[in-house]
């Protein structure tokens, strides 16, 4: 390519540039947030959003009623010759009034009652919705579910009908706060979305369900795999966003952090409050189970402990029937539970027996009393029994209906664990281990999880 065809090439360059800067007048604002710059060039091209006074864009300030009929009104190409309205109190020479007429005409905005539009007033993001989906046509609904909204009336439909268009979405926290304000990037963004389907928010930026870092330490990183580069690091309790599954892999955000963890170093965030009482059994004179140099009372209760960790780095409150080496009588231990508001309760026991060749792990449920009670215990039992397994390699001696009173004589779904057998070398070795006793403890707290999960 010759020189002369490059100077060529860039005085035409130039020549286009020094035509479009005119028109571009984004170039104008100082103040257009970067993140959002496309689509709110988009609509500053098309003369949709236009400076405030003073020349910028005021990417903060919030939207009023007046303002956001103007928006849409030019998005829409609606008449916005200023004229009078049928609205008490909108000023026939104010700059929205022929935006408001139009809109109103469209049936795209609605006044109150009094017959008053009230234009200086704040938009809230419920009416925003409202307007959105009308200026947009909407119609299609999806399951959609906020957490401080009721999922019936007009609001909701309109909020329900924005969302799965892919155009507005809720907060992290599961809300969608209908009566709060809006600001100029916001609604800048919602107009943008729903002229172009380009900008609309894909299903894969509604997180999927938010999940609590369960490792001490768990490594962020660039991609679905141990070979991408570790971009942060998340610590134990941490409430991660997860987007999608690769794998083993979660996609996830947390604050401005965006990558992939692993998801076996994770859990899923309950929903709504949960309450388990944890009982270390024995305890002071009561030594239970003894052999090989190890004593049952102490093996429960640094299990249980361990057990309370886990559960309360995920946001579960715990209520222990002990927490140091005292009796507490089999009746107090259940009645502790109830009075403190558990819902669920996991006695953690340690076996003996006269043959040392017997081992393994098993845990127990008791069938009486009410079927829904009988029906959850067996489940705890199940989800805990199968879990521990697999963390002990132990022998899997199953799940077990025996009347055992802090499994029986109680209101609450409950599950007996016996960890191993103090009288089996193999089983004892692991119990006088804090690494099998970490093992057990997760193990137990995972099938308290899936337990959680499947009440739902
Ligand atoms: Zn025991």
């Amino acid at each position: 390519m010759s020189k002369k065809w490059l100077y060529g090439f860039f005085g035409i360059l130039l020549f286009v540039v020094g035509v479009l800067i005119p028109q571009g007048k984004a170039l104008a604002f100082h103040d257009v947030p970067s993140k959002y710059e496309t689509e709110i060039r988009y609509l500053i091209d098309r003369g949709i959003v236009k400076g405030v006074p003073g020349g910028d864009f005021a990417p903060d300030q919030i939207v009023t009623r007046e303002q956001a009929a103007t928006m849409v009104g030019r998005a829409l190409g609606l008449d916005g010759d200023r004229r009078n309205t049928v609205f008490y109190g909108v000023d026939s020479n104010s700059y929205a009034s022929g935006y408001i007429q139009s809109a109103y005409e469209k049936g795209i905005i609605t006044g109150y009652t009094d017959g008053t539009f009230r234009p200086k007033k704040q938009m809230t993001r419920g009416e925003m919705a409202y307007l959105i989906s009308k200026a947009f046509s909407l119609s299609d609904q999806s399951p959609v579910h906020y957490d401080d909204l009721q999922s019936s009336g007009s609001q909701y439909e309109a909020i329900n009908k924005v969302t799965t268009a892919g155009i507005s979405n809720g907060y992290s926290d599961g809300t969608y706060k209908p009566t709060h304000s809006i600001t100029r990037t916001e609604f800048s963004l919602l107009v943008a979305r729903g002229l172009n389907a380009n900008f609309r928010v894909s299903q894969d930026n509604n997180p999927l369900e938010e999940r609590v870092v369960t490792a001490g330490i768990l490594n962020a990183r660039s991609g679905p795999s141990t070979s991408h580069s570790i971009i942060g690091k998340l610590s134990r309790g941490t409430t991660i966003e997860v987007y999608s599954e690769q794998g083993d892999w979660l996609k996830f955000s947390y604050g401005s952090l965006e990558g992939y963890v692993h998801k076996d170093y994770t859990a899923p965030k309950t929903s709504g409050s949960r309450t388990i009482a944890i009982d270390a059994g024995h305890g002071d004179g009561d030594g239970g189970a003894q052999g090989n140099g190890v004593l049952e009372k102490e093996i429960n209760l640094k299990v249980a402990k361990r057990v309370q960790d886990y559960l309360e780095n995920s946001g579960i409150d715990v209520v222990m029937t002990r927490s140091d080496d005292t009796f507490v009588e089999l009746g107090d231990r259940v009645t502790y539970a109830v009075n403190h508001n558990a819902d669920t309760f996991v006695s953690i026991h340690s076996n003996s027996f006269s043959n040392p060749n017997v081992s393994g792990v098993e845990t127990f449920y008791s069938s009486s009393a009410l079927s829904q009670r009988a029906s959850d215990s067996k489940r705890l039992a199940t989800f805990i029994q199968n879990r521990l397994v697999k963390a002990m390699q132990s022998n899997d001696r199953g799940v077990k209906d025996v009347p055992y009173k802090v499994i029986d004589d109680t209101p609450l779904p409950s599950a007996l664990v016996e960890l191993g057998f103090v009288t089996n070398d193999s089983d004892a070795s692991k119990l006088g281990s804090s690494y099998w006793r970490d093992r057990a403890a997760k193990a137990i707290y995972q099938g308290i999880i899936d337990y959680y999960n499947w009440k739902g």
